[in-house]
């Protein structure tokens, strides 16, 4: 494929600490990377190149969603009023446990796959449920979607109601012929391990996971320290554990080589302070559901500065909203309101959050979320942000398409360097 150019307002992130920007600029692609991002005037070696102008919309990376629960699509925005065992028990196991039926997740799997197109997000990991045809169909169907995803089969084997629960051994027979049939499909969707949490899972359960995790060289995508409740309950059932994060350890998740994200880790101990930092695990923070569901906030902004790596996540149905952009937003409101009430919180700036969302979400698939050379170019363009009568700088354009922006401001979408339509994969996608 010969190079393009692509001509706009070119923003992201190269440190947590500042946005770059380069008006005017050119990124070059070639076979879906990025060969170089040009300042000034263009080299000769373009003359011939197609260029493609897009004027002064903003140029900006593709988000990524670390944490969202697939079968909790339809349940966002409702069930609100909860606290978090509560709304497992009144709208999530209920609602989940219909997957069994596989029209059903094709529907609702369909519209999840077309939201996160629409709304501009290209990677993600995802929660699934405990049926294997439906977590098959999600996996082709996130694979026909062009996405990057971690996605597998989810196991729960005691504390779920009779109606959603796995017995031991099917369970881990299950995921490992899951792992089989579906590693070598694709090179942008790939298994992960994905114990609900520590609470649902039987210590012969997750055993077994941890072998399978090493035998595969496999990831692990689970909860941790999401509540006091919850990190209190998986002591009392593992009291040989220290602390939420050991029991992973202990039990050999952590020894595979993919990602090991952890959603909400809003109350660390030291040791998962040290398994954070030891396996070089992704912590994802879920601000949206961490106001709906949860009590509490993670340290996200004291965490990054000493080094820990954090994602953003929707955490859809907990969170409510499927769009990123609004999930950088909320995290900086809602680590004002910790500075607030904990005046040694050092509270986040935009740039730090949207670092989170595109650069460390974007690196567990691989090069993703800068625009530098050797990128792979997964990128949104945006505009419409303006008013009239008042200019914005493009930082500050990027800034309201974060707080007040939506879908209808994505005027194009590229995965791999080509151009999506949402629309047409959607159509597909409700065929399979
Ligand atoms: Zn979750």
């Amino acid at each position: 494929m010969p190079v393009r150019l692509y001509k706009g307002t070119i923003i992201y992130t190269d440190t947590p600490e500042k946005l770059t920007v380069i008006k005017n600029g050119y990124i070059a692609v070639k076979d879906g990377r990025i060969e170089e991002v040009i300042t000034g005037e263009l080299p000769k070696k373009y003359a011939e190149s197609d260029i493609i102008d897009y004027g002064d919309s903003l140029i900006i990376p593709a988000f990524s969603d670390l944490h969202i629960h697939a079968p909790q699509f339809v349940e966002r925005g409702v069930g609100m009023d909860c606290l978090l065992f509560d709304w497992l028990n009144n709208y999530t196991f209920p609602q989940e446990s219909r997957f069994k039926d596989i029209n059903y997740a094709k529907t609702i799997y369909a519209q999840l796959i077309y939201e996160f197109l629409k709304h501009g997000t290209f990677q993600t990991a995802l929660f699934t449920t405990i049926h294997y045809d439906s977590c098959s169909l999600l996996y082709k169907m996130l694979m026909e979607s062009g996405m990057y995803a971690y996605s597998g089969k989810i196991n729960m084997d005691m504390n779920s109601p009779e109606f959603y629960v796995e017995e031991t051994g099917k369970s881990i027979e299950d995921t490992e012929r899951f792992i089989i049939e579906h590693r070598d499909l694709s090179d942008h969707v790939k298994p992960i391990i994905i114990p609900r949490f520590a609470p649902t899972c039987s210590r012969e359960l997750l055993e077994g996971l941890g072998k399978l995790a090493q035998k595969y060289d496999l990831g692990l995508h689970t909860h941790l320290v999401e509540s006091k409740a919850e990190a209190a309950w998986s002591k009392e059932l593992f009291p040989d554990c220290a602390s939420d994060g050991e029991i992973y350890e202990k039990l050999g998740l952590l020894n595979g080589k993919g990602p090991k994200l952890f959603a909400h880790v809003i109350f660390p101990t030291e040791t998962e302070d040290r398994i954070l930092k030891q396996y070089d695990c992704v912590s994802v923070h879920c601000p949206d559901s961490t106001s709906n569901i949860t009590a509490g906030i993670m340290p996200s902004s004291t965490m990054m500065d000493n080094g820990y790596k954090i994602a953003l996540g929707s955490d859809v149905g907990g969170g409510h909203f499927l769009g990123m952009y609004r999930q950088v937003a909320r995290t900086v409101q809602i680590s004002k309101m910790k500075e607030f009430y904990e005046p040694d919180y050092k509270r986040l700036v935009l740039s730090k959050a949207f670092y989170m969302a595109t650069v460390t979400g974007g690196s567990v698939f691989g090069k993703i979320g800068k625009f530098k050379p050797g990128y792979i170019f997964n990128a949104l363009v945006i505009n419409g942000l303006q008013d009239e009568g008042y200019e914005l700088s493009p930082e500050e354009c990027l800034e309201r398409f974060c707080y007040a922006g939506d879908d209808r401001n994505i005027k194009h979408r590229f995965i791999d360097g080509r151009e999506i339509n949402p629309e047409k994969v959607f159509e597909k996608l409700k065929t399979m």
